[in-house]
């Protein structure tokens, strides 16, 4: 592929966006010069490739496509086929899965997806069974009553929140927390780890409809053999939500017992973070979920994306390269790189380390919370996010813990000497950084002060680190 055919594509693009609307064209230009200038850390992101991108600026966009591949409810979808076709193919022989689902828009619409589909296929409901045979004009008054009785109040034992686990898995803001009466497990007080004992017990004593393995913030590999085995023991279908590190099981860094998916009945994930693809989610299954998986749209998804499926199947051919699982494997070292920096000059880390692509450091070491660390490190152009750690003090908002991740930085070509580096601006960073006051004197969790100079001058560093890794060498706007 020729670099001039990237930035003619693009600078082409933007010329005919320009023409419209140039506030747009300005936007998106603008938005490449702060990716490539930021240290971007933050764990869920990652720069796609040309291709992917692409493949979603098309009039795929302009298609409606409900209903499955051979089977839609419009006309004119043959071209629509070939590229889901392609996606679900992809993303079955990546992960060896008996199917998959592609049409989710996102994370979160993945699990609906698969809640949806875990209810329907578990739950014991005469007047369910009539309305999937589809004499839904059938159902009485009473039928419609008691479907809503029997779904509802079903269980769900998910990772909590503060121990890493996501909204979606039973948690209140969430509606999966409103659908579903749920428990949580944690992890050790002392290691931070999961405590597959613990586990064990809390899924006994509540005998879950759905056990939830997977998380957003959990910085070890998780033991999905266990996982499963503790859902069989209480008849819970077993999910798993790869959403993070759907990229470190596609490059086979994370096989065996910590590969979710021979283990699980239906595993979710998102396409957009380690595994490098578009904005996105996806559903893989073991065949007996299937059939209720793809009543996806319309049962909670709108129309599907058929411009995000193209780009989901340039994006999962791609991870099934063989340097993806090299890419894979240096997101990993990186990250345990950029972790023994930080503890090397006196940072403390949950569980002490890393064996993923994050690292979720605890700052009240640095006397700050989570806000405050994020925003001193903003503005010294080191971009991360604020996350709660275990049994948080500072609660949801203020936090006391930054989540660190090595996917972006590893797709630009940073090694784990520049992980190094990165460490020590984050921690020069956090130590030069000190806690505010509110005007009646009590502590702020938000207010803090940061010499100005130093900002600059790690925000230079930072620049500096990258120059030699440019974003999307190919591309030249100019
Ligand atoms: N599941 C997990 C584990 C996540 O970390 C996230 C997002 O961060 C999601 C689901 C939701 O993904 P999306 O933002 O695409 O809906």
């Amino acid at each position: 592929m020729s670099r001039n055919a990237e930035s003619t594509a693009f600078r082409s693009a933007l010329e005919v966006i320009r023409a419209v609307e140039p506030r747009v064209a300005d936007a998106i230009g603008a938005e490449l010069t702060d990716q490539r200038e930021s240290l971007k850390l933050i764990a869920s992101e990652n720069y796609a490739s040309p291709a992917t991108l692409l493949a979603m600026g098309n009039w795929f966009s302009d298609k409606y496509a409900e209903g499955t591949v051979g089977r839609r409810f419009y006309a004119g979808c043959q071209n629509v086929d070939t590229v889901e076709a392609l996606a679900a193919e992809h993303a079955r022989e990546l992960f060896g899965a008996a199917h998959a689902y592609v049409q989710p828009h996102s994370g979160i619409d993945a699990n609906l997806v698969a809640f949806w589909a875990v209810l329907a296929d578990r739950v014991e409901s005469p007047a369910l069974k009539k309305a999937q045979v589809r004499q839904v004009n059938d159902l009485t008054e009473a039928d419609w009553f008691a479907l809503r009785r029997e779904l509802g109040n079903q269980r769900m034992l998910g990772m909590s929140l503060d121990a890493g686990g996501h909204l979606t898995h039973g948690f209140r803001p969430n509606i999966s927390g409103k659908m579903f009466d749920q428990r949580s497990y944690g992890t050790d007080p002392t290691t931070g780890l999961i405590d597959y004992d613990r586990v064990a017990e809390a899924a006994r004593e509540f005998k879950p409809l759905i056990l939830v393995g997977g998380y957003s913030a959990y910085p070890r590999k998780v033991n999905f053999r266990i996982l499963r085995e503790i859902a069989d023991s209480v008849g819970a279908t077993f999910m798993v939500d790869m959403a993070h590190f759907a990229g470190l099981v596609a490059g086979k860094v994370f096989t065996g017992d910590f590969d979710p998916v021979p283990h699980a009945h239906i595993v979710t994930t998102t396409t957009h973070k380690s595994l490098r693809g578009p904005r996105g989610g996806m559903v893989l299954c073991q065949p007996e979920l299937a059939d209720q998986v793809d009543r996806g749209c319309p049962m909670v998804l709108g129309g599907p994306l058929p411009h995000v499926m193209a780009a989901k199947a340039v994006a999962l051919a791609e991870a099934r390269r063989p340097d993806f699982a090299d890419y894979a494997q240096r997101i990993v070292d990186n990250a345990q790189a950029l972790a023994e920096g930080l503890l090397s000059r006196g940072a403390t880390l949950v569980t002490g380390g890393t064996d993923n692509h994050l690292v979720l450091i605890d700052v009240s070491g640095y006397g700050l919370t989570g806000r405050q660390a994020e925003q001193a490190l903003l503005d010294s152009g080191i971009v991360t996010n604020r996350n709660s750690v275990p049994q948080d003090p500072n609660g949801a908002w203020y936090t006391s813990g930054i989540r660190v991740g090595t996917p972006a930085l590893t797709t630009r070509g940073l090694g784990t000497a520049e992980m190094d580096q990165t460490a020590e601006l984050i921690h020069t960073v956090l130590t030069q950084t000190t806690a505010g006051a509110n005007a009646d004197g009590t502590p702020s969790k938000a207010k803090y002060t940061l010499d100005a100079g130093l900002a600059d001058k790690i925000a230079r560093q930072a620049t500096d680190l990258l120059a030699t890794y440019p974003l999307y060498p190919g591309i030249d706007l100019s």
